[in-house]
């Protein structure tokens, strides 16, 4: 049996969910069981939001399998009725905790505009998937440059003060401790 049922208010996540009103489709099977009825189905919702990494509108389909009871509400389930029970009430099954449960539960937290988006530049924020291949921008401010130097030729004085003799291979060879140490040997 298929439904159509238009989505509710606030049903999604907070970067992707179902348009309020849009159309979810219900492809449902009931099946009477003992206790009540078995329901098993597919929605499928139309999804709008948003790429995590460079902000673009997503719209998108999404399909989720379910599988609930409800119980009928005379049911005497030994006495003890459970609060969590889906029941039937006046025939009417409510799905939308359900769909719910199977939809949002799905949704990822920080959907993609496609798997490999490349985002946003770091620099400048144009989306790296308009730009040029080889979008960057020359890391000629000074002051990284200074930077860079300070990782790559760290004040690294010392540690290799009793390597024994020549041959260790380090190149950091600035300043004058570095050459004292060195000509030591013989
Ligand atoms: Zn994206
Ligand atoms: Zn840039």
């Amino acid at each position: 049996m298929i439904r159509s049922v238009p989505a509710p208010e606030d049903f999604g996540v907070e970067m992707m969910g179902v348009p309020e009103g849009a159309t979810i489709e219900l492809d449902i099977r009931l099946e009477a069981v003992l206790e009540g009825v078995l329901i098993t189905g597919t929605a499928r919702v139309p999804l709008e939001g948003e790429c995590g990494r460079c902000l673009d509108p997503i719209a998108s389909t999404f399909e989720a399998d379910f599988q609930e009871l409800f119980v009928y509400p005379d049911t005497r389930s030994g006495g003890h009725a459970d609060d969590d029970e889906l029941r039937l009430e006046d025939d009417l099954i409510d799905l939308e905790p359900v769909l719910r449960d199977a939809v949002l539960l799905a949704l990822p937290l920080s959907p993609l505009c496609r798997d490999d988006c490349p985002g946003l530049c770091p620099e400048c924020g144009v989306r790296l998937a308009d730009a040029e291949p080889d979008h960057h921008h020359d890391a000629a401010d000074p002051r990284w440059a200074a930077l860079r130097n300070l990782t790559t030729e760290g004040p690294d004085n010392g540690s290799a003060a009793d390597s024994s003799g020549g041959g260790s291979g380090r190149n950091v060879s600035h300043g004058p401790f570095d050459q004292r140490e060195g000509k030591q040997e013989g």
